[in-house]
């Protein structure tokens, strides 16, 4: 018997609903204390403990499953791989997710590590595949099941294990970080231990200097942030999380990395380890704008001629765009994108007023400009916020429209407050430069208009729909409850 084997014998009480405080003791126990540490270190909690969203692990199993050639494999409790095959689809994954399922025997004798390896080996087949991950949900992590023990490559094809637990890592946005960064490290040793394939470039991105896109975003964001380096002398790589395995190599050609979505710290680590410049911020309204090109311009070693002409021209395309599409209201913002900060500044120039931003991601270095800019501009700025945060915010303001996940949109709408979901509405729009300024105003005046129809909906249903003035309250229930009143 190995010490891992014995590791999972001695902690395989827990289940996933025993608290993060169990679970994180057993793990520490299965000989997972460092890798816990370094969870603390890159997704610091507090100052709450667990913000609340969908199962965290749903951000790495989203990057396995939107990269081409990689088989996505989870192992965990059942319940929870339920729940995040149906997110996935719900998400138009179009993808296989792997299962490799456990009993408490299995986990006591360590067979479900055998189990896993040998999926790792059906799954190694190079005509099919170019990466297999494996992901420990919280039970197999905190039971220690030793996915470093994993061969590194079956028959040519990456094996990438890596623990994703609820308990270590708090959000869906991290989660994509720890994936993203397991196979950056991964493709980096690859480097460095020799030649590795070319990856499919564009004339451009072989003939000048390039910067990598660090965090999933729109479409057009990307042609805009490539048009703005353009006028710097370079021109954009490709985003991170990426979509095939060789443009990992390509991402870490890059000179800069530009941080778009702060939060991916694993992933700044290995472009810090390969020498590449990171800037953090993003293009988004004249000022983070000027401040992103002033930024991006120094590190790609760019005249300040040119640093000066391309400030210039946005300034005044950005300004004609905001001026064109004013937004005249007070909102409040909250999300787990990571891209909070970023929205919060645009709503600013726009004209709105935002007394509010909260984020569930944690304050990093490359989030701190965004949201020292915020601060200056009277904003209160929660990171890691929590869902009351987010409603008290809402009490306290009295906004004209609320930005948020779904239960504080939820609460908006009872209150008959246009709101808008961050992921679905805002998220899917572009944000940067002038494309950006024009795009989300309208989206937000659309929503403003709405506020009669919702007045005009509360009066008609004044009266039901709260405490005893809601479901069907039948004689029997009333009598054998003693509450009620509608039947
Ligand atoms: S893996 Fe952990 S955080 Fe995710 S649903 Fe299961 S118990 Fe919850």
């Amino acid at each position: 018997m190995t010490a891992s084997e014995t590791d999972i014998i001695e902690t395989s009480g827990v289940s996933c609903h025993a608290g993060a405080e169990q679970l994180t003791a057993s793990a520490t126990a299965a000989g997972k204390s460092e890798l816990l540490a370094q969870f603390a270190e890159d997704y610091p909690k507090g100052p709450h403990d667990q913000p609340q969203s969908m199962c965290p692990a749903f951000g790495s199993l989203r990057v396995g499953l939107r990269m081409r050639r990689t088989a996505t494999v989870l192992s965990g409790s059942a319940c929870c791989v339920y729940g995040l095959t149906f997110t996935s689809h719900f998400y138009g994954a179009k993808r296989t997710v792997g299962y490799v399922p456990f009993d408490s025997e299995s986990l006591v004798t360590g067979k479900l590590f055998e189990d896993i390896r040998e999926a790792a080996h059906d799954l190694a087949d190079p005509e099919q595949n170019d990466a297999v991950v494996i992901i420990n949900l919280c039970v197999p992590t905190a039971s220690g099941v030793p996915l470093d023990l994993l061969p590194k490559e079956i028959n040519g094809v990456r094996i990438i294990g890596i623990d994703v637990p609820g308990f270590g890592v708090p959000t869906h946005a991290e989660a994509k970080d720890v994936l993203a960064g397991a196979m950056l490290e991964y493709a980096r040793s690859e480097i460095q231990a020799g030649p590795v394939a070319r990856p499919e470039q564009t004339e451009a991105q072989r003939d000048k200097p390039t910067v990598a896109l660090i965090g999933e975003m729109f479409p057009v964001d990307a042609i805009t942030i490539d048009r703005l380096l353009d006028s710097l002398g370079a021109t954009a790589g490709p985003v991170v999380p990426t979509r095939e395995w060789r443009e990992l190599y390509a991402a870490l050609d890059c000179q800069v990395a530009a941080m778009i979505h702060p939060f991916y710290t694993a992933t700044a680590r290995q472009f810090a380890a390969a020498g590449r410049a990171l800037v953090g911020s993003a293009p988004v309204g004249v000022e983070g704008t000027t401040a992103w090109l002033e930024a991006m311009g120094t590190q790609l070693g760019a005249d300040r001629a040119s640093i000066d002409a391309a400030i210039s021209t946005q300034r005044s395309a950005i300004r004609a765009a905001l001026d064109n599409n004013p937004i005249d209201a007070t909102i409040t913002l909250s999300g787990y994108e990571g891209s909070e900060l970023l929205v919060a500044r645009l709503l600013i120039e726009s004209g709105a007023t935002v007394p509010y931003v909260g984020s569930a991601c944690p304050k990093t270095p490359h989030s701190a400009a965004d949201a020292k800019w915020l601060e200056d501009q009277g904003v209160t700025v929660k990171f890691r916020a929590s869902l009351e945060d987010d409603l008290i915010a809402m009490e306290a303001f009295k906004p004209d429209l609320v930005i948020g996940t779904t239960p504080v949109v939820q609460k908006a709408k009872e209150a008959s407050i246009p709101s808008l979901y961050f992921t679905n509405l805002i998220s899917a729009r572009p944000l940067m430069g002038a494309a950006g300024a024009g795009s989300v105003a309208q989206v937000i005046n659309s929503a403003l208009e709405n506020q009669p129809r919702m007045l005009a909906m509360e009066s008609f249903f004044e009266g039901v729909g709260h405490g005893q003035t809601s479901g069907v309250w039948t004689p029997e229930i009333i009598a054998r409850t003693g509450a009620g009143g509608i039947c």
